[in-house]
């Protein structure tokens, strides 16, 4: 028999999602819409100023401007993220560790990390991902990943979990832990708050790479 309360606040859940998606959809199109006016009015004044002064000629220009392009793309800044990492059904660098043994040490801290999805992880349709932040994982308001259960702190989707949550190596991240093999956890820190709309970027590679010995957690 169907609950039209909790049907009535998925609804809700929803719509905000939605409307979040959208949001940022916005603010992407303006973001792109703006710089991409400003760029193109102060390259057309400077290429018109030197080549009418014979400063540079058409073919330097070129050259340059492919170069600048690179650095540009290159820069911080929002955008959709979507990782390649191939079929994680056959990724050898699956970390094999013993994380029921540990997680009442850990407390899955690894699963309060941010990380985007791959193509692979969309098109299974199971992994959600944060419509305001296309395609991260979506996160829940205690900062764990929507499919980490609050109660026992595992992956409920663990068969087909993430491409990048199989790659993950805790062993010398020192987010997590102070001895690894001592098994000595790092003093826990307080939930994040929730990223902003579209300006999440700049924490990305923060992130993305563990501090101590640069294993993924997350990456392109
Ligand atoms: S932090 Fe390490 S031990 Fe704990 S759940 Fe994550 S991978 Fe497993
Ligand atoms: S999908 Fe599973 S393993 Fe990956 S972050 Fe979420 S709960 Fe953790």
């Amino acid at each position: 028999m169907s609950n039209p309360q909790s049907e009535e606040g998925m609804v809700d859940e929803e719509r905000l999602e939605l409307e979040r998606g959208l949001r940022f959809a916005h603010v992407m199109l303006m973001v792109g819409q703006s710089q991409g006016n400003e760029a193109l009015a102060g390259v057309m004044a400077l290429a018109d100023l030197l080549v009418s002064n014979g400063v540079i000629s058409e073919e330097e220009f070129v050259a340059y401007r492919r170069r600048a392009s690179e650095q540009v793309g290159q820069m911080a800044q929002p955008r959709v993220r979507l990782a390649k990492l191939g079929d994680k059904y056959n990724e050898p660098k699956t970390a094999e560790i013993d994380c029921a043994a540990r997680i009442h040490l850990c407390q899955a801290r690894c699963c309060s990390f941010n990380f985007y999805l791959t193509v692979q992880d969309l098109d299974e349709g199971v992994a959600k991902w944060d419509y305001g932040n296309p395609y991260w994982i979506k996160h829940e308001a205690d900062g764990y990943c929507t499919h980490c259960d609050p109660q026992s702190r595992s992956c409920t989707i663990h068969p087909q979990r993430p491409h990048v949550c199989r790659l993950y190596d805790c062993r010398n991240d020192d987010r997590i832990w102070i001895d690894f093999e001592a098994r000595i956890p790092a003093p826990v820190e307080p939930p994040r708050k929730p990223i902003p709309i579209a300006l999440a970027e700049p924490d990305l590679a923060s992130d993305l790479f563990p501090r101590a010995a640069q294993t993924p957690r997350g990456e392109e």
